[in-house]
């Protein structure tokens, strides 16, 4: 994959996208702003600026990671594969218990929707023993992380070592194998973070709203979602992801 950067004003580095038809995101930080243009049509995410990871309002009833069927039928219940990477003394970067909280967090965003999605498998892996890398060069192992842990019946979420980079996350767009979200330590236990790239995972392109979820940057208080939104997610959901529903 090549990434390319970019140190050029917002709305300079959103015309430059537009007219080149690529997708793009960045983040404010340090005064600047990088932007990204991939051609590979993947997704990354940038951290927002001054804003502690996981801060934020939380929904006061979050819907439980461990079992999201429901009678409603129009309710959409996805299965998720959370891979949690292991430092080097083994220690897993979230716990089960953590990443069960946090789909619970984000289940409480996606309500608007009435999609949830449950904790079907965690793994806590050590990346070395698959041939990977714990930590920064995990970002340019996207496509080796999804190869190795993907499968056709669940999303797949993994959450590498710190990154300590200007993204934050990555997502394949429906369409663009392999699937799956992987998100740097640091914003792995952020709500907005992984709610937002399963808005990709689910064919939502970002949105030019700072308050809502698919707005380029993770900010704590971009959490809404449109009801052309809500209805593109489940479209795609039955057009892609019918094997993951519960
Ligand atoms: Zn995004």
């Amino acid at each position: 994959m090549i990434k390319i950067k970019y140190q050029i004003p917002g709305f300079l580095a959103g015309f430059i996208a537009l007219f080149l038809g690529f997708v793009f995101t960045g983040c404010i930080g340090g005064g600047g702003e990088d932007v990204a243009v991939d051609p590979s049509g993947q997704y990354l995410l940038a951290p927002p600026d001054g804003s502690t990871p996981g801060s934020g309002t939380d929904d006061p009833d979050p819907i439980s990671a461990e079992g999201c069927s429901s009678s409603d039928p129009n309710h959409m219940c996805i299965g998720i594969k959370f891979v949690v990477y292991k430092d080097a003394n083994e220690n897993p970067v979230m716990t089960r218990e953590e990443a069960s909280s946090l789909i619970a967090k984000v289940n409480g965003l996606w309500q608007q929707c009435n999609i949830a999605f449950q904790i079907d498998e965690y793994q806590a892996v050590n990346p070395v023993a698959y041939g990977l890398t714990y930590s920064s060069g995990a970002q340019s192992q996207t496509t080796q992380i999804r190869s190795t842990f993907s499968n056709n019946t669940t999303f797949l979420v993994v959450v590498t070592g710190p990154w300590s980079s200007s993204y934050i996350a990555w997502t394949a767009m429906p369409g663009s194998v392999p699937y799956g979200v992987v998100a740097c330590a640091e914003y792995g236990d952020d709500r907005v973070t992984i709610a937002h790239e399963l808005g990709h995972y689910l064919g939502l392109d970002h949105h030019s709203t700072q308050t809502n979820l698919l707005y380029y940057i993770a900010y704590p208080t971009s959490t809404a979602l449109t009801a052309t939104q809500c209805s593109a997610a489940r479209n795609t959901t039955m057009d892609y992801w019918q094997q993951m529903l519960r």
